[in-house]
């Protein structure tokens, strides 16, 4: 697929923050559709890995529509977890995707770890995998991470997700603390998305 042939495309997710996020990023020159323009449930993530599930979507949206599709994963990892909630952290949220509730989660698993937590740094990343697909067919998928630590206690109200606890290497604020356009400048779906533009 050539770069002039992509006019319009599919945002393949169905979270209002990375669909702001993600258009954003783009040319304002593409057509941009988004999956509630054509009422569709998102599909089973049941892939092992950030780039297999955003493969299952971006596919799983172009074969629905018929448009190219450009699609996502992302979430946290967390070393001390083990790296989890990782490709489960939009699961941890439970089924209504509660994340004051996914980030309660995270502070009882780091407890239940060492009690003694917040003496030590806990290393943690956020990773996107970003891919397009037409139909069945992958046109590109790629990986982009931020790296940074878990914040002692939730801050903010800015952006969605794990924000109010992942602060970024080097800075002192959380993502929620952020500015939207300081966060979208700086994290792991903007570093995927460099990487994947030429395809666009
Ligand atoms: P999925 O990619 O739709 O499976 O969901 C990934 C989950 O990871 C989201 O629901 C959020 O909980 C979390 N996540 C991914 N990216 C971000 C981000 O930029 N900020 C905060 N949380 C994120």
């Amino acid at each position: 697929m050539s770069k002039q042939k992509i006019n319009k495309l599919l945002i393949g997710t169905n979270n209002k923050g990375k669909l702001r996020e993600i258009k954003s990023l783009l040319p304002k020159s593409i057509k941009i559709h988004s999956t509630s323009e054509f009422n569709l449930k998102s599909p089973v993530e049941n892939g092992e890995t950030f780039k297999e599930n955003s493969l299952i979507k971006s596919k799983y949206f172009s074969k629905k529509t018929g448009l190219i599709c450009l699609a996502d994963d992302s979430g946290l990892e967390i070393d001390f977890l083990d790296k989890n909630p990782g490709i489960y952290s939009a699961r941890w949220g439970g089924r209504y995707g509660d994340f004051s509730k996914a980030i309660r989660k995270v502070y009882r698993e780091l407890n239940k770890k060492n009690k003694n937590w917040k003496n030590k740094k806990i290393k943690a990343r956020f990773v996107c995998a970003l891919s397009i697909s037409y139909l069945n067919r992958k046109i590109a998928c790629v990986l982009g991470k931020v790296e940074g630590h878990i914040s002692h206690k939730p801050k903010g109200k800015n952006g969605f997700g794990y924000d109010p606890i992942f602060i970024p290497l080097n800075k002192r604020k959380t993502f929620g603390e952020m500015k939207p356009f300081q966060k979208y400048r700086m994290d792991h779906r903007y570093k995927a998305f460099k990487k994947i533009k030429k395809f666009l």
